[in-house]
């Protein structure tokens, strides 16, 4: 048998978190995010569960000709467009609409030959100062584009830096709007944070990515509880060693941990090349036989250390909750100091999933 770590990907709280971000955008399109291999969980194994979706959004092209091959005939929006001006008649084979974010891909475009136009996502800054026109060029871009025969539709695209917090859209609004005033073009604007709370951003097509996965674009899960998010990735490890410690015994590398009493703690089968973080400290909350416990000690490569005490029957075999529907992945990366996306996208590769 091997080592007693799994993933499990629910399928049903992803078709359910879908609906809720649909809830909450009801006169939008939805492009369900599914770059970084579906946010850790697999694009191959969840892109059927959020089938129901408008548009699958995402960066690699490997990604996209997965899902063209997997049967996915709607839209696919590669959200930081095409790197290179030879990767244009892939996106013409496939028929992938592309963000445009820079002057060189404009003249690639006019230069491209291809089958038929392709739809356009002009990307503009709107303050994050990452990809994307300046707001001030944003009418002479899109005057440009309309004139190259490569091009179809036009979608005005921003992206925001601080949706989760209530006047964090407020600029980057009045700057689309300004930049935008004249030009008859749909928009796609809210990534989950604004299609949760911001609903004058919602527009033509939303682009929720980490509520589909029922974490929050917070980093806090008080944020979203009250939203119906399901938990689509559960770990779970088992206990595979149990020590009893006298006061003042030490637990793992550095003996970051000393009993201040006897204590029993459970060894369990998962450590940071699972995916699992290694700045936990002590204290991060853990899920062993029922009831709500802690970490002790270093996270180690293959192990972690947690506290028995109030899970007396805990033992070798225990089943144990790293991550799911009891212990928030939230609640872990905000005790290691980082937030659910990034605990979801390095699952490690050795950690078998499991799909229901
Ligand atoms: C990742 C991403 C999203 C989704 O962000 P979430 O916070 O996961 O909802 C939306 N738009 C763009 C451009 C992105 O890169």
């Amino acid at each position: 048998m091997s080592r007693p770590i799994v993933a499990t990907i629910d399928t049903s709280a992803l078709r359910h978190n879908l609906a809720v971000a649909r809830q909450a955008a009801p006169r939008s399109h939805v492009w369900s995010v599914v770059k970084a291999n579906a946010y850790g969980h697999g694009i191959a194994r969840v892109w059927q569960s959020l089938s129901e979706t408008d548009g699958f959004a995402l960066l690699n092209l490997e990604e996209a000709i997965l899902l063209r091959e997997s049967g996915w005939n709607k839209p696919i929006l590669l959200l930081e467009g095409f790197f290179h001006a030879d990767e244009l008649p892939i996106l013409d084979r496939y028929r992938l609409t592309t963000s445009v974010h820079s002057n060189w891909q404009i003249q690639a475009l006019a230069k491209a030959k291809l089958s038929a136009p392709l739809d356009i996502y002009l990307k503009m800054n709107s303050g994050m100062n990452r990809l994307g026109f300046q707001p001030a060029l944003v009418q002479q871009v899109w005057h440009k584009l309309k004139t190259l025969p490569n091009v179809g539709e036009i979608t005005l695209m921003a992206h925001f830096a601080e949706a989760e917090s209530n006047e964090g859209v407020t600029a980057p609004m009045a700057r689309i709007n300004q930049a935008a005033e004249g030009l008859n073009c749909p928009r796609s604007l809210a990534n989950s944070a604004a299609t949760l709370w911001h609903s004058h951003t919602h527009y033509d097509w939303v682009r929720p990515g980490i509520i589909l996965y029922g974490a929050s674009p917070s980093g806090d899960w008080q944020d979203v509880a009250s939203s119906g998010l399901r938990p689509a990735m559960t770990l779970n490890g088992e206990i595979i060693g149990v020590q009893s410690l006298r006061r003042g015994d030490g637990v793992g590398y550095g003996a970051r941990y000393r009993a201040s009493d006897e204590q029993r703690i459970g060894i369990v089968a998962c450590g940071y090349a699972d995916g699992y973080p290694r700045h936990a400290p002590t204290g991060t909350p853990v899920w062993v036989d029922g009831v709500r416990t802690q970490i002790v000690g270093a996270v180690s490569m293959d192990m972690i250390t947690v506290d028995l005490t109030p899970c007396q029957q805990a033992g070798i075999g225990t089943q144990v909750e790293l991550w799911g529907n009891n212990i928030k992945i939230d609640e872990v990366a905000k005790a290691a100091g980082t937030v659910g996306y990034e605990l979801m996208c390095a699952l490690a590769p050795r950690v078998p999933v499991n799909v229901v």
